[in-house]
């Protein structure tokens, strides 16, 4: 975990008005130790460093925030963007069978995790997966993928009769293609050592059946040689992605980040156990905070979070207000209309030369019944909207508007209508209010909140 000196670095920086280049360096040293015990690859510690530093002294310092939280948001935000930001899934392609390869290092876990992957993608993603093992230098080794197979409820294919790594593969293409399995996975053997001859056969493979996907199966516990395997494996096999196992042991993790920067493949799933279940997708943020050894300094950065999120939504707040009348503020308005009481009680309340004024005619009964269960309707179709859409109609487009359509109950046209009523409204709002139409005084601040404009 962070060492304690760098906890003391971080609470004297408290109170700190500014960033300053010494405060900055002394965190991102002790960052570094953190990193590097998280056994993270020490040139791309090095280099992360070097790029928070950049980061953190050319930034504005946030009102929001002690200077020590923003470092600390700095390194995190960074870390997560490094490890590929959101998480990434296994690509698939029209192509039938779509080919996944699992390649890496004897022991690392490349039988268990393509056993994984079958049932992972049956589950998850309605696919209908194939297994076959290459692995045809140890005899148990095909076994042990036919356990998992049974034990998973996923097919496999082989031929006991051969002991050619590439007739396999090739055939099992064709198996899949015959019997109609949409997904391939092909687990491969591995060595203690690379060697030319295991990136030969695998090669000869790949050059075979095309995989969409070449995933290498890093163990964590293995830190850097993880990291040289993968480089290695990378420039002679081209990887896609990594699979990076064990992670159910205290491995901190650090080998995700070096093999994200060595490669620039993203890791895409996560062993967390030898049972089948125990795979998960690969979520950057976990495993950030897991670099970093977070614990207390996990608190507290949930709470820059929260701080940098609430000033982000107050400004955004304020603007609108400045600006802009929106759809919220148009609900709110119908529900002050309502509060009020019917709208033949407002306009018998209202003076008749008001009335004249602002060009709204007496309306019957009749008249005021039907704006008021127009007045419902729009308040219902505006309740349907998400947030973002109330602050800002422009990202109404067709398909919101027909969900907003169902979740109301009206149709796509009247959704259309009030939109082009809103809008007009809106623009005559501005220009009313440019006009100086409401005036000042009483009534005009009457009036303009009764309209909606402040
Ligand atoms: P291979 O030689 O690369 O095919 O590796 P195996 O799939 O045979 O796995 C080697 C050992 O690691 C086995 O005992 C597995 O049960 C174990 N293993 C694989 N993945 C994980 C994992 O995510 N967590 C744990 N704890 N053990 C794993
Ligand atoms: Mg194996």
């Amino acid at each position: 975990s962070l060492s304690d000196k760098l906890k003391r670095t971080l609470k004297n920086l408290r109170g700190e008005g500014v960033l300053r280049p010494e405060h900055v360096d002394a965190a991102l040293r002790e960052i570094r130790l953190a990193l590097l015990e998280a056994d993270v690859n020490y040139k791309v510690a090095k280099d992360f460093i070097a790029r928070v530093r950049e980061k953190a002294l050319g930034q504005e310092v946030w009102q929001e925030l002690k200077p020590a939280e923003q470092v600390v948001k700095i390194v995190y935000d960074e870390l997560v963007e490094l490890l590929g930001g959101t998480s990434s899934r296994l690509v698939f392609t029209r192509q039938a069978p779509n080919v996944v390869m699992v390649v890496g290092l004897q022991g690392s876990g490349k039988t268990t995790s393509t056993g994984k992957i079958a049932l992972w993608l049956a589950k998850n993603e309605e696919r209908k997966p194939l297994l076959v093992s290459t692995d045809v230098y140890r005899p148990a080794a095909r076994e042990q993928l036919k356990v998992i197979a049974k034990a998973t409820g996923q097919a496999i294919f082989d031929l006991p009769e051969s002991n050619d790594p590439v007739l396999l593969a090739r055939e099992a293409v064709r198996h899949a293609r015959d019997y109609g399995y949409d997904t391939l996975l092909i687990d491969t053997a591995g060595r203690l050592h690379i060697d030319d001859q295991l990136m030969e056969e695998l090669v000869q493979i790949k050059t075979e059946t095309r995989p969409v996907e070449i995933l290498f199966v890093a163990d964590a516990m293995t830190g850097q040689d993880a990291v040289r395997s993968a480089e290695e494996f990378h420039r002679r096999v081209g990887i896609t992605g990594v699979i990076l196992t064990k992670m159910d042991g205290d491995a901190r993790g650090g080998a995700a980040l070096s093999i994200k920067q060595v490669t620039g493949q993203p890791v895409k799933f996560v062993g967390v156990g030898e049972k089948y279940d125990a795979l998960e997708p690969f979520y950057p943020d976990r495993i950030a905070q897991r670099i970093l050894g977070m614990g207390d300094v996990l608190s507290l950065i949930e709470e820059v979070q929260a701080k940098v999120d609430r000033a982000e939504a107050e400004a955004q707040l304020k603007k609108i207000q400045q600006n802009e009348f929106t759809l919220d503020d148009f609900r709110q308005q119908l529900r002050q209309v309502k509060r009020l009481g019917s709208i033949s009680k407002i306009m018998k309340l209202l003076p008749d030369q008001l009335l004249g004024s602002i060009g709204l005619p007496n309306l019957t009964e009749e008249q005021s019944a039907a704006i008021e269960r127009e007045l419902k309707r729009t308040e219902a179709i505006i309740d349907s909207m998400t947030p973002e859409e109330r602050a800002d109609h422009r990202i109404l487009n067709a398909s919101r508007r027909r969900r907003i359509a169902r979740g109301s109950g009206t149709t796509v046209a009247e959704v259309n209508q009030l939109i082009k009523q809103y809008v007009e409204m809106r623009q005559m709002m501005r220009e009313l209010s440019r006009a100086g139409f409401f005036g000042g005084g009483l009534r005009g601040r009457l009036m303009r909140r009764m309209m909606g404009v402040t």
